[in-house]
């Protein structure tokens, strides 16, 4: 059993500065404000651990996005070279029609056949010269997109760095916070021991029903936990620290904060 003045020290160690200085508090009560301040760090611990899956979801949809923005510029790119190819051929079979007129037209005696041919000649022609436009579009945007693609490769090698990084912080913060959870939950056993079973099952049952605290403070004969008055009788019950006095209005174990 650890001495009094251990205890006396760790209920301040656990309080907000002020809260105890002359404070007349009845020496179970002393106990169970040690233990609810390890429950409510307990409480603060976990749901932070709740927390991490969703930043580790975060961190991993980051991953994702990044690596999909890079497939979407390749993929770009891709059918901007497949369309290039296919103004390419449509280049090539039109300068073959060219050379089979012109041999057309070699070979005919007849002038007006030998300008018809030359029209259709400069008809392909004209279309070649406009393939060729396009396909000079396609090759500036191709460009483009090059350019786009090795700046997202760049960003999403350091999106994928720092995301690893964040990703081993978060699993060492959870390991760090699981063991401070197992710490915590040690020196609670081994305070609750100390106090009365009922107490204990009272306290329990008051720190989980409320979500907050079991034991608040009386301030100016108003109970910390609900903020309503308390009755002056119960008001001088707590200010004498001889019982265990709970506040009407919300049922919380009160204690004197004067
Ligand atoms: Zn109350």
């Amino acid at each position: 059993m650890r001495s009094i003045s251990w205890l006396r020290r760790a209920v301040i160690d656990a309080a907000p500065p002020n809260q105890y200085v002359g404070a007349r508090v009845h020496p179970e009560l002393e106990q169970l404000l040690v233990l609810q301040d390890r429950q409510q760090k307990i409480r603060q611990i976990q749901t932070e651990i709740k927390t991490l899956p969703l930043q580790r979801n975060h961190l991993e949809s980051q991953l994702a996005a990044s690596a999909a923005g890079v497939e979407a510029l390749k993929q770009k790119g891709r059918q901007l070279e497949m369309g290039r190819k296919k103004l390419e051929l449509d280049v090539g079979t039109r300068t073959e029609t060219i050379s089979r007129l012109k041999t057309q037209q070699y070979q005919t005696r007849k002038n007006d056949e030998f300008q018809a041919i030359g029209h259709e000649i400069e008809r392909y022609e004209n279309e070649i010269r406009r393939l060729e436009d396009e396909e000079l579009e396609v090759m500036l945007a191709a460009d483009k997109v090059k350019a786009e693609l090795e700046a997202a490769e760049k960003a999403a090698r350091a999106t994928k760095e720092s995301i690893s990084r964040q990703l081993s912080d978060l699993e060492t913060k959870s390991k760090t916070l699981e063991s401070q959870r197992e710490e915590l939950a040690k020196e609670w056993d081994a305070l609750a021991d100390k106090v009365d079973g009922d107490l204990l099952s009272q306290f329990e049952r008051l720190f989980n029903s409320k979500g907050d605290a079991a034991i608040v403070a009386i301030e100016h004969g108003v109970c910390t936990g609900c903020h309503m008055k308390v009755t002056t009788a119960t008001a001088s019950q707590v200010k004498a620290g001889k019982e265990i006095v709970s506040c009407e209005n919300c049922g919380r174990i009160l204690y004197d904060a004067q």
